[in-house]
């Protein structure tokens, strides 16, 4: 290349560059916006029993409602709030929101539900996450109600010190909480973490669930996983079922747990509440339409 296209290219990258700092400048201003005026909504995505076809619980999921960009995926704000550290309070604003709806339904009447709430890694290496989270649970009289709470974690803060995560999980555990370990198979997965650390649950990442009942590979790689986690004495979650054929064929692998756009997209808390009630009072047709084998 020429000296001078370099010089453009050089001159592109680095107005470029100075547009995607100034764009993270701006976005980061705009999360601390957003904690301060609780721009922050946490969406519900039932888990369905593989077994039963009842709802077993839910993942939370938290959005940002932007007063002019409209509701943002995680996508769009994960990555910023986890290099600037403002995941913690974001993680924490997530927490509260879900012990609140849990007491809401609680008062309503409707059985409680597993609330799944995704950590970072930034969060799972905080000093005293085991008390703050007991300090939530007790202000919000949940403390009979632990096992109704679950983490889910990532490889990713498993890696570094698995001595260390061991302890927190531990910690954790004790509490009477779940713990999932999410996106299985993704990261730098290691069987070690099944043998050593006090998990209850795996999910298996969307990537080979998608297209299970058609691609060989993925069958037999979630075959797998399903059997060895049975022996480990590890529940199963299948994430992103979407199709019927998915679902019926994770039912036959004796898939735990199934959650997906085929049951329902992540949704408003009062919309998820109206769900369940749908779910429940129609004794799952749905499902048995859906999945004729129950
Ligand atoms: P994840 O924990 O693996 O969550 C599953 C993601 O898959 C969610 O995306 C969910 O909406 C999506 N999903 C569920 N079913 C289907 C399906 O059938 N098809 C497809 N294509 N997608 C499906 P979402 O809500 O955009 O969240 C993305 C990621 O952001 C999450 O992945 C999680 O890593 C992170 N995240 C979400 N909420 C929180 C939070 O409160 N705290 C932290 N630290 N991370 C969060
Ligand atoms: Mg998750
Ligand atoms: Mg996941
Ligand atoms: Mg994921």
């Amino acid at each position: 290349a020429s000296r001078v296209s370099q010089e453009i290219a050089y001159e592109f990258y680095s107005s470029h560059q100075r547009e995607q700092n100034l764009e993270q400048l701006v976005l980061e201003d705009e999360l601390i916006q957003a904690l301060e005026e609780s721009w922050f909504r946490v969406f519900y995505q039932p888990k369905i029993d593989g077994n039963t076809g009842a709802i077993v619980g839910a993942e939370a999921l938290v959005r940002c409602q932007h007063p002019q960009k409209g509701l943002l995926p995680p996508a769009k704000f994960i990555p910023i709030a986890e290099a600037t550290g403002l995941i913690v309070p974001i993680g924490l604003q997530v927490l509260e929101q879900v012990c609140q709806d849990q007491k809401q339904w609680n008062n309503l009447g409707l059985s409680p539900l597993k609330i799944a709430v995704n950590l970072s890694p930034l969060q799972f290496r905080q000093a005293n996450l085991d008390q703050t989270i007991a300090n939530l649970l007790s202000t919000h009289g949940l403390m009979l109600l632990p096992n109704f709470l679950e983490l889910e974690i990532t490889e990713s803060c498993l890696i570094a010190n698995v001595p260390r995560a061991c302890e927190i999980l531990t910690s954790l555990a004790n509490l009477g909480i779940t713990l999932a370990i999410d996106d299985f198979g993704t990261g730098y997965s290691s069987l070690e973490y099944l043998q050593v650390l006090p998990v209850n649950v795996v999910k298996i990442d969307q990537c080979f669930v998608r297209g299970l009942d058609t691609n060989p590979k993925n069958a037999s790689i979630v075959k797998s996983v399903i059997q060895l986690c049975h022996e480990l004495n590890l529940q199963v979650v299948a994430e992103g079922v979407e199709t019927v054929t998915e679902a019926r064929f994770l039912q036959n692998l004796g898939c735990d747990q199934l959650q997906g756009y085929l049951f329902s997209r992540p949704v408003p808390e009062s919309e998820f509440y109206q769900f369940c009630l749908d779910w429940t009072a129609s004794e799952v047709p749905e499902l048995s339409n859906l999945l004729p084998d129950f």
